[in-house]
């Protein structure tokens, strides 16, 4: 279960990041409403816990471009006012529950599972795919012209962030921290051993490529190229 946190009061973020890491839930960290947008692009999220005053774009307006986007993950935002006003704008927006600040962990934690059985019982559709080339979320299985490819799990997390971004250019520093979940990385190039790995397994033996270098930037997963590919 993959959770992003976005407020960008770092003492509130890291005290959640805590508690969810200790039962067990994945977390990214977004400080800002434009973080959180280039966040739930490049990976896909179970849940989102959405702080309504953000700077640059506010918690609203983050939830209501998720939707706009197609996204449908449950929000739950979070109100530092008891005000009715921002609880009904925010659930007009497209959220799914709200908690007012300050907030005990267990009371968020029984709200997480609340909004994730709900979400659990929802259909929705757990397969990616470009091209001829498919990935099952559910049972982790990906396809290439109907031939199974076996990947490690890295190279999975890497492609998922890859097949979830389709079409958009994804840099370095966004893949390693979605695929190493934030640690101090500074080698960009471990990025590119994996990249290579992936394209050996599913674009080697295919005439279409799908996995794009975009030079100065980063990555691509498309079906077609352009000039600025190499
Ligand atoms: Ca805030």
């Amino acid at each position: 279960m993959r959770i992003l946190i976005v407020e960008d009061e770092r003492k509130i973020s890291s005290y959640l990041k805590r508690g969810l890491e200790e039962q067990g839930y994945a977390v990214d960290a977004a400080f800002t409403g434009r973080e959180a947008l280039d966040w739930a692009a490049s990976a896909p999220y179970d849940l989102i816990i959405l702080d309504i005053l953000l700077p640059e774009l506010d918690g609203i307006s983050v939830c209501r471009e998720l939707r706009k986007r197609g996204m449908r993950m449950p929000v739950l935002m979070l109100t530092a006012r008891d005000g009715i006003d921002d609880r009904v704008a925010g659930l007009d927006a497209g959220a799914d529950d709200y908690l007012v600040k300050p907030f005990a962990l267990k009371e968020l934690l029984a709200r997480l599972r609340a909004l994730t059985r709900r979400a659990a019982d929802a259909p929705k559709s757990a397969v990616f795919s470009v091209a001829d080339l498919t990935m099952d979320t559910s049972s982790h299985c990906v396809k290439r012209g109907g031939r199974v490819i076996e990947l490690t799990s890295k190279e999975y997390a890497i492609l998922e962030c890859l097949l979830h971004a389709t079409g958009r250019v994804l840099t370095r520093t966004l893949i390693a921290e979605h695929v190493w979940n934030y640690e101090v990385f500074n080698q960009s190039n471990v990025v590119d051993v994996y990249i290579r790995n992936l394209r050996r397994k599913i674009d080697d033996a295919f005439p279409v490529k799908l996995i794009h270098t975009i030079r100065g930037a980063g990555y691509r997963l498309s079906v077609e190229g352009d000039n600025e590919t190499l």
